[in-house]
């Protein structure tokens, strides 16, 4: 690839402060001052320098977050703290969440490059299914079990599709896990909202084969283990 977009893409700065570096001779290719921005470089077997320091390439990066509750799942927001500030130590620069929790839903989140990866984790045709723990205001029956087994509706031209519920307590609080297949706007929340009662804690714990581990406190990150990755595919 062109040494700019290699640099670039590495983070070291945006496309035209890159030229600006390579134009003045802080590039180096296997120990040469390379000057020409569009010079090609074997990005997996040549050494490419910034003043001084080897850059190591990386295609793809792939991390586990415990998104904590306020901030946004986006990239970039005028307002909020977005799930990005939290990644400090990255080697790539164009990362991005895999779906969507909201501002105030906590746990896992996959935070990758790979296009196809997060296309087909996202894609409705694939049905991966995505487990949630919450506290409900208000007491979770067998009904509503039942209810949800046989797809609720949610006010959409669709009902939700099946869901398994699990109650763990119920209560004038309950709590409870429940497992889905799709990702609607807000569903977790619209699906109790369409049995009368109101989520007052939500945290996704499962991801298709992705598991948050308890070690991981909201608010931190870890790249996953080849294995948790080889699954995941
Ligand atoms: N369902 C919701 O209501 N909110 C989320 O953040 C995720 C699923």
């Amino acid at each position: 690839m062109r040494l700019d977009k290699l640099l670039t893409e590495l983070g070291t700065g945006s496309r035209s402060e890159v030229k600006k570096y390579i134009r003045s001779g802080l590039v180096t290719v296997n120990g040469e001052v390379v000057k020409k921005p569009e010079q090609r470089v074997d990005e997996k077997n040549d050494t490419v320098c910034f003043r001084g320091n080897p850059l190591t390439y990386t295609e793809y990066e792939y991390y586990l977050f415990h998104k904590p509750a306020g901030c946004v799942t986006a990239t970039e927001d005028n307002l909020h703290r977005t799930v990005m500030d939290y990644l400090t130590d990255t080697a790539r620069h164009d990362l991005f969440p895999v779906g969507r929790l909201d501002i105030d839903t906590e746990g896992l989140l996959l935070i990758t490059n790979d296009g196809a990866l997060a296309h087909d984790l996202l894609s409705p045709a694939k049905h991966v299914s995505k487990v949630y723990y919450a506290k409900i205001d208000g007491r979770v029956t067998e009904e509503d079990v039942n209810l949800f087994e046989n797809g609720v509706d949610i006010g959409e031209e669709k009902p939700a599709k099946p869901a398994l519920l699990e109650v763990l307590h119920s209560g004038d609080n309950s709590e409870i896990r429940l497992t889905i297949t799709e990702g609607r706007f807000h569903q977790v929340k619209r699906m109790f909202e369409a049995v009368g009662k109101k989520v007052t804690y939500l945290k996704r714990v499962e991801m298709g084969s992705l598991v948050l581990p308890d070690e991981l406190a909201p608010g931190e990150y870890r790249p996953l283990t080849e294995e948790e990755l080889q699954e995941l595919r």
